[in-house]
C-alpha cells in the first residue's frame, strides 16, 4: 500500500469527444473516478495536470517566441487544475490548487511544505502551472513534484492503454505488454513512457513509475492499495 502518490493526468482527460477544451461532463466523470478510487484508502494524493487539451507550446505556438508559447501552455494547465478542483469538490473531495506561477486570486502559490501539510490533512493537491519554466512538459513537473513531496511513485494515467508495450499495439498486433522494466531499459529501448528529461530525473532518483489504464474499472483503487497494475518501472 502506498502512503503518498503522484498522479499525472494529461489535459486530454478533461476534453470531451472533440479532444479539445474542457468538458464539464467529462471532468465530472474523471473527478468521480478519482474520488471513488481514493475513498477510504487513506492514501495521500497529489495530481499534476497537463494542458494538451488547450495548448501545446511547441505545436500551437509555431512562429511565436518559444518561451512565450510555453508560458501560454502553463497558463492552460492552471485552467485545467481549476476545472478539476471544481469537479472533485463537487464529488465531495477537498482539494487545493497550487500554482508554480503566482496568481493568488485563483489559487495558492506552490510552497512545498504547505503542499505536504494539505495532503496530511486529507486534501488532494492539484499542481497547476507546470514547473513555472518554459522548455519543460508536465511530465517533468510530475517527476519533480513527486520527488519534492516524497511520493512513493508516479502514476502515469493512460486512456485505454494498459501499460508499456514492446512496440505500438495499434500498429503491431503481436506487440507484447511489458509488466516490469528498469528505467535504463526504458531509455535504451526508447519506450514511450514520459519525455526523456522526466524519465532521466526518475532514473537518477530511483523514483518508481507505473503506467496504467485509468479507465479500466477498479484500476486506480487497486493501484493505490498496492496491487500490481499496468507496467511497473523501477531501478
Ligand atoms: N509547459 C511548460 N513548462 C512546464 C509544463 C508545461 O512550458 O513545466 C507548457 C508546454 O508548452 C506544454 C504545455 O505547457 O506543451 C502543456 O503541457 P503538456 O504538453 O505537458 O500537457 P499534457 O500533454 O500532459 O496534456
Amino acid at each position: 500500500m502506498f502512503k503518498r502518490v503522484l498522479l499525472k493526468l494529461s489535459g486530454e482527460f478533461l476534453a470531451g469527444e472533440s479532444g479539445f477544451g474542457i468538458s464539464p461532463d467529462t471532468t465530472a466523470q474523471l473527478a468521480h473516478l478519482i474520488t471513488g478510487a481514493l475513498e477510504g484508502t487513506g492514501v495521500e494524493l497529489a495530481i499534476v495536470i497537463g494542458g494538451g487539451n488547450l495548448w501545446r507550446g511547441a505545436r500551437n505556438g509555431k512562429g511565436m517566441d518559444a518561451a512565450t508559447a510555453d508560458y501560454i501552455g502553463m497558463l492552460g494547465t492552471v485552467m485545467n487544475a481549476m476545472a478539476l478542483q471544481d469537479a472533485m469538490e463537487a464529488a465531495g473531495q477537498p482539494t487545493r490548487v497550487m500554482t508554480a506561477i503566482q496568481m493568488a486570486a485563483v489559487a495558492e502559490p506552490y510552497i512545498r511544505r504547505r503542499a505536504i501539510r494539505h495532503m496530511e490533512k486529507g486534501r488532494v493537491v492539484i499542481f497547476g502551472g507546470g514547473n513555472g519554466a518554459p522548455f519543460f512538459t508536465t511530465d517533468t513537473t510530475a517527476t519533480l513534484r513527486a520527488l519534492e513531496i516524497g511520493a512513493d511513485v508516479v502514476l502515469m494515467a493512460k486512456n485505454k492503454v494498459d501499460g508499456v508495450y514492446d512496440s505500438d499495439p495499434r500498429k503491431n498486433p503481436d506487440a507484447r505488454r511489458l509488466d516490469r522494466l528498469t528505467h535504463i531499459e526504458v531509455v535504451e529501448r526508447r519506450l514511450e513512457v514520459m519525455d526523456a528529461t522526466a524519465l532521466t530525473l526518475c532514473m537518477d532518483r530511483g523514483l518508481p513509475i507505473v503506467v496504467f489504464d485509468l479507465f479500466e474499472p477498479g484500476n486506480l483503487r487497486r493501484l493505490l492499495m498496492g496491487e500490481r497494475v499496468g507496467t511497473l518501472i523501477q531501478s
